[in-house]
């Protein structure tokens, strides 16, 4: 696509407003969904899941009007592993898109795709992280997917924003007001043709930590501080020698950037009202990974599969069919996405999913002792299981475990595995069992045989170095 088909391509979203309010038929249409995805967005430091400064009055109150899933872990400490695994209930390494040089398995069905086969009309998103691009496969059954609008917004410089330095790449963009606009411009025009499904990524809460004013400083305890005066906040501001103040600095900053990001994504639920989408729509909201401040020695994301880079947020609101205020205790995981959202919309039972519907759970009363895995991202040799109150997390290159009862240590500080080798033993045997099966299944998708490699351009891949996923 060329510059000015990108171009075209935004104008093309620029449709006449059109109110218009349709009232929810149960016997009728399936329901709207909006899918909505916050990048980085790690489970405390939202309100809602027990943060003390109201950085998420919008999330907050989404899931006070719906379903909010207190005990949520990702697929991996980073967005491609994670996306895919939501949009296809398949693990990383089965479907395959565990890297920049990888794309999905061809043999993959996607989200969109069942959806659009179901009746869906209209399927679109928009996205802003450059990992979950269309050469990736993300793109499968969306009539729209539109990976390239904001970048080329930044590069224009239309968003405008003055306290950004623009020539230093799509990290430092603040872009939450564009998704919101530009979906808000779909909703408009393809909003008519219910049923719809619009996937939306904020990215913002990813480093570099550059929300605009007044976010830059709501958060900040002490904002005239000498320290402060340091622009810099990347991720080599964070060295394991940062200061206490440095780490409240950039703390501080990425506060602003999810308070930022809530702003406008409050302004986007207010628009669905305001179309007459609140009580026909099933709103889901998750975030990928979580993101790491020194909590062990590092910074960033995709390096560990501790809580701090692997705990994130999942919230569902559907007046007709979901609680409001509903606060659900059971494990769940990005794996269980697409099969409850399947479920909402009567599908009960989905082929080729390696995840299970939440609503059941969800109905019932109680939690189910179940096992969630996780996979490493950086460092594909870690893997880990979560089950009850404890996490066992292998290195599978050198066969070290680790063991964390993450009730009576929640920052997983303290190492049990030479305490409890029997606990290890079960949990190491859950975490076997997954693996073969993994490979197995892995197998039969033909991950790393035959699946092509991705066809990135020169603009793809200055993006990826920009971020720090290439060399
Ligand atoms: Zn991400």
């Amino acid at each position: 696509m060329t510059a000015v088909t990108r171009r075209r391509c935004l104008s093309a979203l620029l449709p006449t407003l059109l109110l218009r309010s349709r009232a929810w038929s149960a016997s009728a249409a399936k329901p709207n969904i909006l899918f909505v995805m916050i990048d980085t967005l790690r489970a405390d430091h939202v309100g809602c899941y027990g943060y003390e400064k109201p950085t998420t009055p919008n999330l907050d109150r989404l899931a006070r009007e719906g379903v909010r899933f207190a005990d949520f872990h990702t697929a991996a400490p980073w967005t491609m592993p994670s996306v895919m695994t939501m949009f296809t209930s398949l693990h990383p390494t089965v479907h395959g898109a565990t890297s920049t040089q990888r794309r999905a398995s061809l043999k993959v069905t996607t989200l969109a795709e069942r959806l659009k086969r179901l009746g869906y009309r209209r399927t679109a998103a928009i996205t802003s992280n450059p990992t979950v691009n269309s050469r990736y496969g993300f793109a499968q059954g969306f009539d729209l997917y539109d990976d390239y609008t904001l970048f080329l917004a930044h590069e224009l410089n239309l968003f405008g924003t003055e306290d950004v330095d623009q020539r230093r790449g799509i990290t430092e963009a603040v872009t939450s007001h564009s998704v919101t606009q530009t979906a808000t411009r779909w909703l408009e025009k393809e909003g008519r043709e219910s049923p719809w499904f619009l996937f939306l990524l904020y990215f913002d809460p990813h480093d570099r930590y550059v929300p605009p004013a007044p976010w830059d400083r709501r958060f900040d305890p002490h904002p005239n501080a000498a320290s402060r005066r340091r622009r810099d906040t990347g991720p080599h501001l964070l060295h394991p020698k940062a200061t206490p103040q440095e780490v409240e600095h950039a703390l501080a900053l990425y506060d602003g950037e999810i308070g930022y990001t809530d702003h406008h994504i409050g302004a986007l639920l207010k628009k669905l009202d305001a179309l007459g989408h609140h009580d026909d729509t099933l709103v889901l909201l998750v975030s990928d990974h979580g993101e790491e401040f020194l909590d062990h020695g590092g910074v960033r994301h995709g390096r560990t599969l501790y809580d701090e880079q692997t705990r994130g947020v999942l919230m569902l609101r559907h007046p007709d069919t979901l609680p409001a205020g509903k606060v659900a205790p059971v494990p769940a995981c990005h794996l269980d996405v697409t099969p409850t959202i399947l479920d909402a919309i009567g599908v009960r039972s989905a082929a080729a999913c390696q995840g299970t519907s939440l609503l059941p759970l969800v109905r019932s009363q109680g939690a189910a002792a179940r096992p969630v895995f996780l996979e490493g991202a950086t460092r594909p040799e870690l893997r880990a299981v979560v089950h009850g109150r404890h996490k066992l997390i292998r290195d599978t290159l050198t066969g070290r475990e680790e063991l964390h009862d993450l009730d009576a240590d929640a920052s997983e500080r303290t190492d049990l595995a030479s305490q409890k080798p029997a606990l290890c033993h079960r949990l190491g045997s859950h975490l076997d069992l997954h693996i073969t099966a993994c490979a197995a299944a892995a197998g039969a998708y033909q991950v790393g045989g035959v699946t092509p490699r991705p066809k990135l351009t020169p603009r793809d891949l200055k993006t990826l170095r920009a971020l720090g996923y290439l060399q």
